[in-house]
């Protein structure tokens, strides 16, 4: 039976496509050939199951390098393949072998025994790596002949009688001499390839290299986990296995702040597991991880064709078994994939924070510091997701409690404030005019992530009236009132003649304090312009307006000063002192600020 001939292929050079285009990942023919091997093992299961083969005592998949042939070895102990079969699957590559499968047992099938693949032009990708490629294969049907097959992947195949006496198929690619390659035929490389793309593949996989001493008493371990977390059901699931198995799959080793097990049926086949991490500081690692898997197969992170993004700051693991991988993204885009899961998941992520808060509001608040960016960002992404969750949006404030918007707005009732909610935008630039609000038991909430000050615009446009203003701009209408008394008028001009050249307008008012000499304010539509123009890099430079607190000894007394140049270095001291705490000391101004305090010191000291 032996046999030549010319794969047929619609289309010609298809390898040079296949390297460019399809595959940008080279790795990825490991995972090709190996999940081959798992559906060979998944179809013989079947055929064993309807009586029509015997169970092998175990079903196993083995990855062998041999250094010195340089060679990949994948084997399988599954359905293998007739003479005609090879030339149908292997040689008709266009052919698709598992729609065949499914057009020959569909009645038979049960919904869990799905057939991976799906995957185009798989095993076809070995030709990547490969200068020649060889199967040996023997058909589950006994009467079957054993079955040789080599290829060059280009110029035709040839067929001849195989070696193979147990049924089930190894593929044997001759590595070719790209230097991209050489790492292949280690097996620290081909463990890095399993983990990435086979770390949870449903059948046992065995790595081992051909020739190398074995150490006879270490037991011999799968690199596959063959049961992942996901399948099993949430009530079977500690909370030590949701944090062992993020672990396993993230390599993060801050745990998780709690999770979500997703299962759906209809109208879209889901499992999976979402994890809330614990933020860090920095807000550039924000960005998180969703592994996306087809039947245990790992496919891509973060798909934003399958996973909704505001999900993206999440880390997780999502198996759509039916997702058609060989369609382009595009066509995911419309088919409404996208749509049906994000629909699904954000409902069970807000049916979760809606359920936390109500079991325990103290635990929740806990969390809210590391959720709420990520909880803005859905309200920001989708509306859906904001009508969802919006009575679980809560405001820390300047005293470390926690409100609805609700809540706060009752809180601050009965004080002065009126129906203003002021919000702190930088806890170290404001520290100032947090503590003034405390001295009259105003309050404020804090929003000081990145997020916020288009939260901010957000929640105004969604909870009619509903202001922010920020504390920065808030502080004039709190501090006390305006004072219209004699002989303040000329600070004030000689405040205004001085600093004619700084962009400030300059206001008079008795604090409730006579500690502070003057108070530096903006006004809110200059802040959150200034807060998008830091987002896009820009710099223009804001009004401000320089307090000054007629209650202050100091201001008293400027106006009694006689020596011109005494007079304007305290009013000078008096600006940049205001600048400084409000964070707004800037270039010449601090570098003069400098100067003129070490000159003091050196008077001190004297
Ligand atoms: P797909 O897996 O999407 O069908 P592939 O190109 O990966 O496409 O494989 C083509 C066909 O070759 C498979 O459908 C299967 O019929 C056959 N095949 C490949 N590898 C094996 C194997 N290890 N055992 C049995 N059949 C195989
Ligand atoms: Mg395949």
């Amino acid at each position: 039976m032996n046999e030549k001939g010319n794969i047929s292929i619609n289309t010609e050079n298809i390898l040079p496509i296949i390297k460019k285009w399809l595959y940008s990942d080279k790795d990825i023919f490991l995972r090709e050939v190996v999940s081959n091997a798992i559906d060979a093992i998944t179809k013989h299961k079947k055929v064993a199951s309807l009586g029509e083969s015997e169970k092998p005592e175990k079903y196993r998949v083995d990855v062998k390098v041999n250094k010195k042939e340089k060679t990949i070895t994948v084997s399988d102990n599954g359905i293998g393949m007739t003479f005609d079969e090879v030339k149908q699957y292997i040689n008709q590559i266009a052919f698709s072998g598992a729609i065949d499968f499914f057009e020959k047992y569909k009645d038979k099938t049960d919904a869990q025994d799905q057939i991976i693949g799906h995957f185009g032009l798989g095993f076809y990708s070995v030709f990547m790596v490969s200068e020649f490629v060889e199967i040996q294969t023997k058909s589950y049907i006994e009467s079957e002949q054993a079955v040789y097959w080599k290829s060059d992947g280009t110029s035709g195949y040839e067929m001849s009688e195989g070696k193979r006496t147990i049924h089930g198929t190894d593929i044997i690619m001759h590595l070719n001499s790209d230097k991209e390659n050489k790492d292949l035929l280690n097996v620290w490389k081909l463990r890095e390839i399993l983990e990435k793309y086979c770390k949870f593949l449903p059948v046992e996989i065995y790595l081992s290299e051909e020739g190398a001493k074995k150490d006879e008493k270490q037991e011999e371990k799968p690199v596959n986990n063959t049961s992942p977390l996901w399948l099993k059901d949430a009530k079977d699931c500690t909370d030590e296995e949701y944090k062992e198995f993020y672990r396993e799959v993230f390599h993060d080793f801050k745990e998780p702040l709690f999770w979500i097990h997703l299962k759906m049926d209809y109208p879209v086949n889901l499992r999976g597991i979402l994890y809330f991490p614990k933020l860090t500081k920095e807000y550039n690692t924000l960005e998180g991880k969703i592994q996306l898997y087809c039947n245990q197969v790992y496919v891509a992170d973060n798909i934003k064709e399958v996973i909704p993004e505001f999900l993206l700051l999440l880390k997780g693991v999502i198996d759509c078994p039916d997702l058609p991988l060989n369609v382009s993204r595009s066509f995911l885009q419309n088919d409404g994939y996208a749509g049906k899961i994000a629909g699904h998941i954000s409902k069970k992520v807000s049916d979760k924070l809606k359920q936390l808060y109500k079991d325990d509001a103290e635990q929740y608040y806990k969390y809210w510091d590391d959720i709420n960016i990520f909880v803005k960002y859905g309200c920001l992404k989708e509306d859906k997701f904001y009508d969802k969750v919006k009575d679980s949006i809560v405001y820390k404030d300047i005293y470390d409690k926690y409100h609805t918007l609700e809540q706060f707005k009752k809180d601050i009732e009965d004080k002065k404030q009126k129906d203003k909610i002021y919000y702190v935008s930088d806890l170290q630039k404001q520290a100032q005019y947090i503590n003034m609000f405390k001295e009259q038991e105003l309050n404020a909430v804090i929003l000081d992530n990145i997020l916020d000050s288009h939260f901010i615009s957000f929640i105004e446009s969604k909870v009619q009236g509903t202001s922010f203003i920020s504390i920065d701009s808030g502080i004039k209408d709190v501090l006390g009132e305006d004072d219209k008394s004699e002989g303040f008028e000329d600070v004030k001009k000689y405040f205004e003649e001085l600093l004619s050249d700084k962009n400030i307008t300059v206001e008079l008012k008795a604090l409730k304090t006579a500690d502070v000499s003057a108070v530096v304010t903006t006004n809110e539509y200059e802040t959150r312009m200034k807060s998008m123009q830091t987002m896009y890099g820009m710099d223009i430079p804001s009004t401000n307006t320089l307090v000054l607190n007629t209650h202050n000894h100091v201001v008293k007394k400027l106006a009694s000063i006689e020596n011109e140049q005494k007079k304007k270095d305290v009013a000078l001291y008096i600006y940049q002192l205001a600048m400084l705490t409000a964070g707004k000391l800037e270039k010449e101004d601090m570098t003069d600020f400098l100067r003129r305090n070490n000159e003091m010191l050196n008077k001190t000291a004297d």
